[in-house]
């Protein structure tokens, strides 16, 4: 069987997979008989559910065969553990490389002032928000006042960046003006605004000359994840625990069956609102989920489905992806067979159409209708009218 003996360990053609062309890791067996590593097969039944090989349907959740595992690490176990050591150092690589992007990023294209004391710390002019927004929002707002308009002006001159903060938060989101429309008739200037992260303010904000401010911030990214945790199984054993890969992918699978719920119509409101469904395992073979796939990912779901607001702040807050992904998957999971997606409307907890004053109106409403009852207004009302009630019967 092993040509070369067990000292080369020469893997024989049939313990290699048909996708990535090594030995075996972690082997899925799939109906046709055809056997893969289990990454390489998830990547694949991303794009279609057959097998790569002869085109036969393949039902998703396909278990490993340990028989062909265990037989592997038996006869190669020293090629086994070069595979493993290959891998790592693909998923390291893949991992670096994310992390230089997302600096990159940071640093942004345009000639944004950066701090010459310290080259984390960036100045951005800042945009008031009465809207909670999250790393991916796309926001179409509105300039109502002339100070807002010469901040974004300000920034069409440099990186087009911008900080969408909140009053009393030190935790905004840095967006990039991707459209201007300045003001026309009784229309108000608007500026369409794309999430790109987190950044948070270090120091209280100065005034610019246009009468806009501009604060120093540290972008904020969530922890990156250890290595085992962007597998969906853990090397060897199954682990104790479930990984952030495996919950991320249950979190998937939940939101294709919420997805599949919605009519046409709404399915386009949803994806107009919201975006696709990130396809964060389908990837060309060989390239590998990284940390900030997950984080990207996280942050998508958590604006995707409805949640209360202390969830919502605290889970925008954390820099734990896998915190952030539990979350919305209890939440999926609760949601069961009733539609918890996040559209406009019923419960949007953001529509960028609706105004934050007709909430206020609302709320003050709400507010003085309490108040009178606690004062006892409708009491007295209703008293009166029984008291007239009561003559008239009388
Ligand atoms: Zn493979
Ligand atoms: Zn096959």
């Amino acid at each position: 069987m092993d040509e070369v003996g067990h000292a080369a360990e020469k893997i024989p053609s049939h313990l290699e997979c048909a996708i990535c062309w090594k030995l075996l890791l972690e082997p899925v067996s799939v109906p046709c008989g055809h056997t893969f590593c289990q990454g390489c097969l998830n990547q694949a039944l991303g794009y279609r559910n057959v097998c790569s090989v002869c085109r036969a349907p393949v039902p998703p959740g396909q278990a490993v065969n340990i028989l062909i595992r265990s037989m592997i690490s038996e006869q190669y176990p020293r090629a086994l553990a070069q595979r493993r050591q290959e891998q790592q150092e693909e998923l390291l690589e893949a991992e670096q490389n994310a992390q230089l992007q997302r600096q990159t990023e940071v640093r942004g294209e345009g000639q944004d002032p950066q701090d010459p004391r310290d080259p984390e710390v960036f100045i951005l002019p800042i945009l008031r928000s009465g809207m909670l927004v999250l790393p991916q929002s796309r926001v179409d707002q509105e300039l109502v006042s002339a100070q807002d308009e010469e901040l974004v002006q300000f920034t069409l001159q440099g990186g087009r960046r911008v900080c969408l903060l909140q009053d009393g938060e030190d935790l905004g989101i840095c967006m990039t003006v991707d459209d201007f429309r300045p003001r026309l008739g009784n229309h108000m200037s608007r500026a369409k605004l794309v999430g790109k992260f987190r950044a948070r303010i270090i120091e209280p904000p100065q005034l610019h000359e246009g009468g806009f401010e501009l604060g120093r911030f540290q972008a904020v990214f969530d922890t990156p994840l250890p290595l085992n945790e962007l597998a969906e199984l853990g090397a060897g054993e199954p682990a104790e625990e479930e990984t952030t890969a495996a919950i991320a992918r249950k979190c998937i699978e939940l939101m294709e069956a919420q997805l599949e719920m919605l009519g046409s119509s709404s399915r386009y409101v949803f994806t107009e609102n919201c975006g696709e469904l990130p396809p964060l395992f389908r990837r060309r073979p060989g390239s590998a989920v990284t940390s900030a796939d997950m984080e990207v990912f996280s942050f998508w779901l958590l604006g995707a489905i409805l949640l209360d607001m202390p969830q919502r702040t605290r889970l925008r807050k954390s820099t734990d992806t896998k915190e952030r992904l539990l979350g919305c998957h209890a939440t999926l999971q609760a949601g069961g067979s009733r539609c918890i997606l996040n559209l406009p409307g019923a419960d949007s907890w953001m529509h960028p159409r609706q105004s934050p004053w007709s909430s206020m109106v609302l709320l003050l409403m709400i507010f003085a209708l309490l108040l009178a009852k606690a004062c006892g207004f409708f009491d007295s009302v209703i008293g009166r009218q029984r008291s007239l009630q009561s003559n008239r019967i009388m």
